[in-house]
């Protein structure tokens, strides 16, 4: 597991997160500015950050919720 380290587009505050692939693509929410993002990393490189809505947001962490539980169950 790796540390990437998110810059926020809207306020400019250093985030962290916790990566478990090289790839990610997911909800990210600033810590500062409380702002919501669906983001792309590779490598710990930032490739997209847009702006996401409250609502789209939960979707996604809902749906990442149900994949990395399929993931758990899938390899006990
Ligand atoms: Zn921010």
């Amino acid at each position: 597991m790796n540390m990437a380290r998110i810059t926020c587009p809207s306020c400019q505050g250093v985030g962290q997160m916790s990566l478990l692939d090289v790839y990610y693509r997911g909800p990210y929410r600033c810590w500062k500015c409380r702002e919501n993002f669906l983001i792309e990393m590779e490598d710990n490189d930032l490739k997209s950050c847009s702006p996401m809505s409250q609502e789209e947001f939960d979707r996604f962490v809902a749906e990442k919720a149900a994949r990395d539980r399929q993931k758990n169950i899938g390899m006990s």
